[in-house]
């Protein structure tokens, strides 16, 4: 009973789950998935003991089932729309959520195992490559194409004939990489550098002042930035002794691009996109029931806290008017503030697994009913 509607009523920010399959170390002792997708837009969780077994149904914007690959996943949730707004100069986010093990690094960037190695061939796709490097591929393709079609536009004249003055377009891209761990902003592309303050500027809104910023003049070197950002992410967590199910990741990709309009005029458009690999939602439920810790939890978890009230509060808001949205209260949500809150358009990816070893079917609901109070 009780059908738990989660879809968002506003397109700004959209609402998908993606339930992984059951890994094979799940499948041992005979388990079955607990949780089922039902259709592109709902899924169901079996919860109870045997014998009183019971059967909740939630809503999304997407569902996306266990045996969907990385192409549809980018299909389905709208991400190929996502980066032409971006490419148009919008600001938009991809976040995945959900525990540790759920498939959140394997959405965003694909098998973490085997993801150094593929540096060599970074243009070459791979089934398992996630949202970021199939993101980093089709934007510097359409780049391409649209140059291509400017230059096919100037040359495709014979020889000698008079060719009207074209309309220029140049774009350009930056890539970036930080961590948010404990509240403190690092940058994953050089590691030993000093924790990055935030600072606001009217034009940009928050940002961390100092980060490397990377000229990608093509999909390699944008490849490399992300590669080289994951590698730091893991091996520097490992090297400090932090725990990296505990950070957020965060690339950013800015666009630049410049038209000069026939009367000579330049118009420009800054867009970005943003890929977030959210700390494990786990933390959230332990701190709720550990007391004495939570002074200390609270601190490493004030982002994703943070974030899950700022969702919680502009869905709020679109049913009762203004409502105070905490953006100030996390390095995260300070960071993400421009595109979740103004005109961005964001994708919140649930990661679940379908075990019933964990907690997925408690996560679900939990961003669930965030969503819809
Ligand atoms: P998280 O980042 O949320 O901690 P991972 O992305 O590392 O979780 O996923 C945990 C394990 O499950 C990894 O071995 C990963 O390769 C695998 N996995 C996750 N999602 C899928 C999927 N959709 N298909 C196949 N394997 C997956
Ligand atoms: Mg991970």
């Amino acid at each position: 009973h009780g059908e738990l509607d989660a879809q968002s009523k506003f397109s700004n920010i959209r609402v998908a789950v993606r339930v992984r399959p059951l890994l094979a170390e799940e499948k041992l002792d005979g388990s079955d998935a607990v949780v089922h997708v039902i259709n592109g837009s709902s899924l169901k969780v079996l919860e109870g003991a045997e014998g009183e077994i019971r059967t909740r149904h939630f809503k999304f914007d997407c569902c996306i089932g266990p045996a969907e690959g990385q192409q549809s996943t980018m299909e389905k949730c709208g991400i190929f729309q996502m980066l032409d707004a971006a490419l148009e100069g919008y600001s938009a986010a991809v976040i995945a959520y959900g525990q540790t093990g759920s498939g959140k690094t394997y959405t965003m960037l694909g098998k973490e195992e085997t993801l150094p190695d593929n540096h060599k061939c970074s243009s070459h796709s791979d089934p398992d490559d996630g949202v970021m490097p199939r993101s980093i591929r089709y934007l510097f393709t359409r780049i391409e194409q649209r140059s291509a079609c400017r230059r096919g536009g100037t040359t495709s004249g014979s020889r000698g004939s008079f060719t009207q003055p074209q309309a220029s377009r140049s774009t350009t891209m930056q890539a970036s990489f930080l961590e948010v761990y404990n509240e403190q902003v690092n940058d994953l592309l050089r590691l030993s550098s000093i924790p990055k303050v935030l600072r606001w500027s009217k034009s940009e809104g928050f940002f961390a002042d100092g980060l490397l910023m990377v000229e990608c003049e093509s999909m390699e070197d944008a490849i490399s930035v992300m590669l080289e950002g994951a590698r730091n992410r893991k091996v520097g967590s490992h090297e400090l002794n932090k725990d990296s199910s505990r950070s957020h990741s965060m690339m950013t990709i800015h666009i630049q691009s410049s038209h000069i309009q026939p009367d000579g005029q330049c118009l420009c458009k800054r867009g970005k996109v943003s890929f977030v690999d959210l700390a494990g939602s786990e933390r959230l439920n332990r701190t709720k029931s550990e007391g004495m810790m939570l002074k200390e939890s609270s601190n490493i978890n004030r982002s994703l806290l943070t974030f899950g009230k700022v969702v919680s509060c502009l869905s709020n808001n679109r049913k009762n008017g203004d409502v105070y949205v905490p953006y100030r209260e996390s390095k995260l949500t300070k960071l993400l503030m421009d595109t979740v809150g103004g005109n961005g358009l964001t994708l919140l990816i649930t990661c679940c697994s379908p075990s019933p070893m964990s907690f997925s079917a408690h996560c679900c609901c939990h961003v669930a009913l965030r969503l819809l109070n």
